[in-house]
């Protein structure tokens, strides 16, 4: 269903992205994905995700922290591909601490990256899409977007921001077929989560074990991880012509986190 559409997805080297990045190529887009790391393995998962589903997958190492590299991304997928119809926010890191040591370079990160570079891409993004009139924006925010949890201000201020931009962005691209939507997950296992476990140990002083039942798996309900790919199946739909009227919206992915 998504034949001849061009997706970009960022932070797609690892995680949730990368699963995002799976769901599109398996319905039919080409992709371009992003994100830092060893760029054997970047190459090696751009080799395979082409292969597995018969699509054009570039890579494009844009660092978000920087305006200038969202803006990038967007203006070299435009020139490469003559069009993007999908967009995906998902880049994001996370730091752990208690506000009061909470650093102040840490809290400027997260929102540079968390939030303001899915402006700027947004920003570039936005004229083509309406010119065109289709398009898909999904930010991936967060269960964090809708509530908050001690020791992540820079997380949950970014993440409830980008619900935010999320809504303006949907009202804009309203009338020009351009719909903009947020998913919120809760814990999905990826090498974030595995990153703050020991830091959220050391913040609250218990152990590891401890952090993943009584910290991470007690805000969900269902009492399990959500999968990338469950992430991307949502966003598959997002992207479908059965999702062409859903907008603005604020999707919660987290097991009945929120609606405790
Ligand atoms: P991850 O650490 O596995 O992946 C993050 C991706 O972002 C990687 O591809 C990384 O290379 C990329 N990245 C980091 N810094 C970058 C930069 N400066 N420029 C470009 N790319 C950069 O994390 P994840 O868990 O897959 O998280 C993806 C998104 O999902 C984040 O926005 C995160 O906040 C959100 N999220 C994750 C969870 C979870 O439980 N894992 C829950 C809710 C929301």
């Amino acid at each position: 269903p998504l034949a001849g559409r061009v997706a970009i997805v960022t932070g797609s080297t690892s995680g949730i992205g990368l699963g995002i990045a799976r769901a599109l190529a398996a319905a039919g887009a080409d992709i371009v994905i992003n994100g830092l790391g060893d760029a054997a393995q970047i190459e090696t998962a751009r080799r395979e995700l082409a292969d597995a589903h018969g699509v054009r997958v570039d890579y494009d190492g844009a660092n978000l922290l920087q305006p200038d590299g969202a803006v990038a991304l967007v203006d070299n997928s435009l020139s490469r591909f003559g069009r993007v119809d999908i967009l995906v926010n998902n880049a994001g890191i996370q730091h752990v601490s208690p506000i009061e040591d909470f650093p102040a370079d840490k809290w400027d990160a997260i929102l540079a990256l968390n939030l303001s570079a899915a402006f700027h891409a947004i920003r570039t993004a936005f004229g083509p899409m309406k010119e065109a009139g289709w398009g898909r924006i999904i930010n991936v925010a967060s269960a964090h977007g809708l509530v908050a949890s001690p020791f992540k201000s820079a997380y949950v201020a970014a993440k409830h921001g980008i619900v935010g931009l999320t809504k303006t962005v949907a009202l804009e691209g309203a009338r020009h077929g351009v719909t903009c939507n947020a998913i919120c997950p809760g814990y999905v296992w990826t090498p974030l989560v595995e990153n703050q476990i020991g830091d959220t140990a050391n913040a609250r002083g218990i152990s590891r074990e401890e952090v993943i039942e009584n910290v991470l798996l007690a805000a969900q309900p269902s009492k399990k991880f959500a999968s990338v790919d469950e992430l991307g199946a949502l966003a598959a739909f997002l992207c479908s012509e059965g999702g062409q009227s859903i907008t603005g919206t604020a999707l919660p992915v987290d097991g009945g986190w929120t609606a405790q």
